[in-house]
């Protein structure tokens, strides 16, 4: 059968994106279409799982399948979807505040475990679509509807937090920055194991602090530097120095791939635990298999 190789515009859905213009996601959905067309994929083999935000609503643009969840259920919806079909690209698109406050609990446990999907984290520092809160990334001192005198709490380091939680690809983009964007999307994809992508995309209806123009010049690609993404704990003193610029107008904003290993997914643990069941005809050393051992 012919191959019709499909452009990044066959990938957008008859849905025009309601963001306000200027929104950093215009940037991600393009990123991401331009991702699946470079990589060839199919739009009914790709699952695209939200919770709720103005990023959470990216899956209505795209025309693959998609899953619109609750607030912070995305990740265990798309792990729910990709243990029961895991020959399916799937494809966790979300907010900062989606991600690291209401559905904080779930990063840990997929990264750890090493599941083969993909998690793309909208990064605009503030909560949008309930017009303007302070969120988990949101820097010290930003005010917000709820934060007149400015933010109290210190932010959350994405990239370090991914990286202690064991994901085997964590990375760092931007959405002014289409070309480098769609790299790193692609090379998430195509990881064999656990992909955390963060994509510092600016509000500019309510960020009016972290904005293009305050990115602009600041954010330098690591690995254009040198940065050798297998190397753990390089990754994570780099990570370190992520927040600097918050304290220091001088610090860059780094982005890239911080960190990448190719270690055993999950899924290729549950087949050879489903192999070695499958081999055992004894129902008494089955039973013995479980005991706990003296
Ligand atoms: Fe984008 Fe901010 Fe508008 Fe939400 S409120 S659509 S994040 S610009
Ligand atoms: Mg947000």
């Amino acid at each position: 059968m012919l191959e019709v190789h499909l452009k990044p515009a066959d990938y957008k859905s008859d849905v025009e994106p309601t963001w306000c213009s200027g929104c950093g996601d215009f940037g991600v959905v393009a990123a991401l279409t331009r991702a699946y067309s470079e990589l060839g994929l199919k739009p009914e083999n790709i699952v695209s799982v939200s919770g709720i935000g103005c990023s959470s609503r990216l899956p209505l643009f795209v025309k693959n399948y998609s899953v619109h969840s609750l607030h912070g259920r995305a990740i265990p919806v798309a792990v729910g979807i990709k243990l029961a079909r895991p020959d399916l690209t799937v494809i966790v698109e979300t907010g900062d505040g989606d991600l690291f406050s209401i559905g904080a609990g779930h990063n840990p446990h997929a990264a750890r475990r090493n599941i083969d999907i993909t998690v793309i984290c909208m990064d605009n520092q503030v909560y949008g679509l309930t017009k303007n809160q302070v969120s988990p990334t949101s820097r010290e001192g930003l005010y917000g509807s709820l934060t007149p005198y400015g933010s109290i709490d210190r932010p959350v380091n994405p990239i370090a937090t991914m990286l202690s939680y064991g994901a085997t690809f964590v990375a760092q983009t931007y959405a002014g920055n289409l070309k480098h964007m769609t790299e790193v999307i692609k090379q998430a994809i195509q990881h064999k194991g656990f992909s955390f992508v963060n994509v510092i995309s600016p509000c500019p209806t309510f960020n009016k602090v972290d904005t293009f123009q305050y990115y602009k010049g600041k954010v330098k690609d690591i690995n254009e530097q040198g940065h050798d993404p297998s190397d753990y704990r390089k990754a994570l003193e780099l990570a370190f120095h992520d927040l600097d610029h918050y304290h220091d107008p001088n610090a860059p904003v780094p982005i890239g791939v911080f960190y990448k290993a190719e270690l055993e997914t999950y899924e290729d643990r549950m087949q050879s635990v489903k192999r070695r069941y499958k081999q055992v005809e004894d129902v008494q050393e089955l039973i013995d298999m479980c005991k706990p051992k003296a």
